[in-house]
Order: C-alpha cells, then structure tokens, then sequence
C-alpha cells in the first residue's frame, strides 16, 4: 500500500513571518490527520523557520526546491544535499518545469542532482510533464519515457522506490487547467509501466507518483481517487494554509 503524500511548493513566495503565520493556522486545520504524508517546500531561506517550527508537529515533512549536485565548495550561489539535511529536509524538488524552462535544466543535470539527492539519503520529488505543443503532437508518452530515462539514469530499484515523481503537465501549472482525472491516470499508468520495464514491477508497485497541475480542495478527491495518483504537488493553493489543510482531508477521506 503506498503511503499518499501531498507537498506543498511554495515556489518564491513566502517571507519568514509568513511562514510563521502559516503553520500557526495550518497545523491547527490539520489537527491529527496523519493518514496522508504532508511535506512543505518552502524557498531556502524559510527552510530553517520551517524546521523549527514544526519541531513539534510529527509527521509533517519538509523539503528544498532546488539543489545542486556537488559537494561543499567553490559554487557561489548554490546549495548543496549536506545543508538541506542539516535543516532536516527529507525531500528535495528536482526538474521542476519552472526550473527547466527559466533556468535551462535539461535531464542531464536533474539526473546529476537525483543521484546526488540519493546520495545524501535525501527523496527527490522529481517533475517530469509534457507542454501543451507535446501533449497536441500526442508526444506525451514519448516526453515522460525520455524524462523518465534520462532523468533517472543510473538509480538501483531501491533508490526508485525512495522516488517519488510528479507528473506535472506543464499546461496545467498555474493555469488553472487541471489535466482531467482521467488524462492523470493514464500519464501515471504510462510511467508506472515505464518504471516496471526499467527497474521490475516491485520497484513500479512501491514508486509514489504525484499530479501536479492546479490542484485544489475541489478537484482533490476525484484525482486521489485514481488508482495510479499517490498524492499531489500543489504549487498556488499551497500558499493558502486552510485551503492546504482542505487538500490533505481531502486526500484523507478518499482513503477512508
Ligand atoms: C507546481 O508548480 O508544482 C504546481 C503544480 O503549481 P500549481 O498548483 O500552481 O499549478
């Protein structure tokens, strides 16, 4: 059974006091729901006030957006796996669309820093997803068997299992446009079947796949309802603490 797991990207927003102002409403809503795995990303520098505050709200993960691969040196600008750990992080956002399209991140170095994360025991949540020209051109199965392969390059089956991938079609982040809980399910079908070509079926059975895509408290439960869909990565209406709370119940009570 795959534990459901909800993160919450808070892309470049978010000041500490905001933070703070968060999870003093947010872990209020969430009282003891403890069903579904919750992970907050908050932009780097409100990781440290996220850790502490949530010191004392088990269960309650936190992660980075972003990483580079290599080991503490000379990278002006950059963060390595060593300070995400030191500031507890468990997961780290890797391949982000935003990430591939303002920053030039090809699946040559999201690969480096999937294999950096593992090595520093940290869980990517790496994105992978189509654009709209690809999903028209009906590439999408082509793109994510490309991302897929590309961007996980050179994992064992367990580190795999320790993945958990975000299928994010880039149509719909921040749109508004949510991919129809059926297009969902086939994107996650399609790269489960790819996982259990590469790495075997115990591997594809154990790897969490995310959607992404204007996730919302209405459109939750019938995308968590997908056989395929392991949780969400919510981008916009994670920055809206009750509204976040409403997501993770939602995703709750689907389980029963
Ligand atoms: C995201 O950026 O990962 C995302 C899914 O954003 P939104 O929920 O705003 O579409």
């Amino acid at each position: 059974m795959r534990k459901k797991i909800i993160a919450a990207n808070w892309k470049m927003n978010m000041t500490i006091g905001e933070t703070e102002a968060f999870f003093g409403t947010f872990l209020r809503e969430l009282g003891d729901e403890r069903k579904v795995e919750v992970v907050i990303v908050p932009p780097f520098l409100a990781i440290a006030k996220a850790s502490e505050l949530l010191r004392s709200a088990q269960g309650v993960k936190l992660g980075a957006q972003n990483m580079h691969w290599e080991k503490p040196g000379a990278f002006t600008g950059e963060v390595c796996a060593a300070m995400l750990r030191d500031v507890f992080c468990n997961y780290v956002v890797l391949g982000h669309s935003e990430r591939r399209t303002y920053f030039g991140e090809t699946d040559a170095i999201v690969n480096k820093k999937v294999l950096a994360a593992h090595a520093n025991t940290l869980r990517p949540i790496l994105c992978i997803g189509e654009t709209l020209a690809e999903r028209d051109g009906g590439l999408v199965e082509k793109v994510l068997d490309t991302q897929i392969r590309g961007s996980m390059a050179g994992l064992t089956a367990e580190q795999v299992e320790e993945t958990v991938i975000a299928y994010e079609p880039v149509w719909a982040i921040g749109t508004g446009r949510t991919a129809t809980p059926q297009q969902a399910q086939d994107a996650h079908a399609f790269i489960r079947k790819t996982v259990a070509e590469i790495w075997g079926q115990a591997a594809a059975d154990k790897v969490r796949i995310q959607y992404g895509g204007s996730v919302k408290p209405a459109n939750t439960a019938e995308l968590m309802s997908q056989p395929d869909i392991d949780g969400a990565l919510v981008g916009g209406a994670s920055l809206d603490p009750r509204g976040f709370a409403e997501i993770v119940h939602n995703t709750a009570r689907v389980l029963g």
